[in-house]
């Protein structure tokens, strides 16, 4: 094992917040983020995964007949939690070999006149294939939401994902990108969807101040430890000690609640996001420069394949996303650097059938693909604070074990 940094690196490229973001403000972040993305309005939520629920709801109610949802097999355990709430059954559909898209014989296969919505992911800010997705889903009469939980700022031809399909959402929490510590952003091209996920919204969700109080000292937990020093206490060591109990599982975080909490976001918070928000293109930007810088050296190494975007998309970059040829080998690598505070981190740690907690929620499927997926990948975080020696030790012990 690499011997242990003296600082921790975020498993993902998060904004980091400034002591001025916490003054109060104007509670415009989601009018600033759609001026950003030239999208229309977008609705705020208290996560990306409410902001599906409420997608799921609105369209349960336009198609009332229709009760399946298609995710890929590989994909946010959360993703499958709110199509359980949502009262819809989960279809999953493996993903391409080798790949974060969903095989498209494998979409026709699953989709019929019982599909509600197909859900294709912009895995890890890379750009999904949703015109395999639109296809399949006009054919059968579906809709289909674009989960971009972790891909805000990803375009397609020069427009945000989330347009593309009739419903997009974003993730506003720790670790993906802009956080309010829990958020999420809803995206609808059409005017009239528009105003139906807002009539949904203000049915189902309620105000909360405990939960929002609750969040707001999360938040400010966040502004204080996300930084190098801190993040060893925040993230590192609770993953070392996941890590010693044999729980990956715990140690990325994929261990969630069975039941998601709904509730409006305060003004305080939604000023927060505003006053960080201005620093958001500028950090893209960066991110999307150190991935091109970085990118060509790890395809200098024999056996990892890069997962990259299709021509003409240029996606968000939190971390690079590696395929190791063998399990045996992703196994080792991650042995050299998961604990070693560098930001080498897994990112599902499995296809959705795999985890034990959500037997009663996710259907027992064969799905190869998928867990050949979770088996051969690893993420490297893109965060700015990696530098270019951090970046070189990752590499050199990539290639030792791919020697
Ligand atoms: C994180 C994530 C979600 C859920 O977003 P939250 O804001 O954490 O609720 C959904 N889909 C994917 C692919 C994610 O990574």
């Amino acid at each position: 094992m690499l011997p242990r940094r003296h600082h921790e690196l975020p498993p993902t490229a998060g904004l980091p917040l400034r002591f001025a973001d916490l003054r109060p403000g104007a509670a415009t972040l989601a009018a600033d983020i759609a001026a950003q993305l030239c999208v229309p309005p977008l609705q705020l939520e208290c996560s990306g995964t409410a902001s599906l629920l409420i997608a799921l709801t609105a369209l349960r109610e336009l198609q009332p007949q229709r009760r399946r949802v298609v995710v890929p097999a590989y994909t946010c355990p959360l993703v499958a939690i709110a199509v359980q709430q949502a009262g819809l059954e989960l279809q999953l559909c493996d993903l391409r070999a080798s790949h974060y898209d969903m095989d498209p014989a494998a979409l026709r296969a699953a989709c019929d006149e019982r599909t509600l919505a197909i859900v294709p992911t912009h895995l890890g800010g890379r750009v999904a294939a949703v015109d395999d997705a639109l296809a399949v889903a006009n054919n059968v009469g579906a809709y289909v939401i674009e989960d971009a939980a972790q891909a805000l700022g990803a375009r397609r031809a020069g427009v945000s994902v989330g347009l593309a399909g009739d419903i997009g959402f974003f993730s506003l929490a720790a670790g993906k990108g802009l956080s309010i510590y829990e958020g999420g952003l809803l995206l609808a091209r059409d005017p009239k969807l528009q105003e139906q996920l807002a009539r949904t919204a203000a049915r189902i969700v309620p105000h909360s101040l405990g939960w929002e109080w609750k969040r707001s000292i999360e938040l400010l937990g966040y502004a204080a430890l996300y930084r190098p020093r801190g993040l060893r206490l925040a993230y590192g060591n609770p993953l070392r000690r996941a890590l010693r109990h044999g729980d990956p599982v715990a140690a990325v975080g994929d261990d969630f609640p069975l039941t998601i909490p709904l509730h409006r976001v305060g003004r305080w918070r939604q000023a927060v996001g505003a006053h960080a928000a201005t620093r958001l293109p500028a950090f893209l930007d960066q991110l999307s420069a150190q991935a091109q810088r970085r990118l060509p050296r790890l395809r200098l190494i024999d056996g990892i394949e890069v997962l990259d975007d299709p021509d003409g998309a240029h996606g968000s970059w939190p971390f690079l996303l590696l395929m190791l040829p063998d399990q045996q080998r992703r196994d080792a690598a991650l042995a050299q650097l998961w604990s070693s505070g560098l930001g080498v981190s897994r990112l599902f740690i499995h296809a959705l059938p795999d985890y034990a907690y959500l037997a009663g929620v996710v259907p027992a499927q064969h799905v190869p693909n998928a867990r050949d997926f979770a088996a051969r990948s690893l993420s490297i975080s893109n965060s700015l604070w990696m530098t270019d020696e951090d970046f070189e030790t990752i590499c050199r012990a990539l290639e030792a074990v791919l020697a």
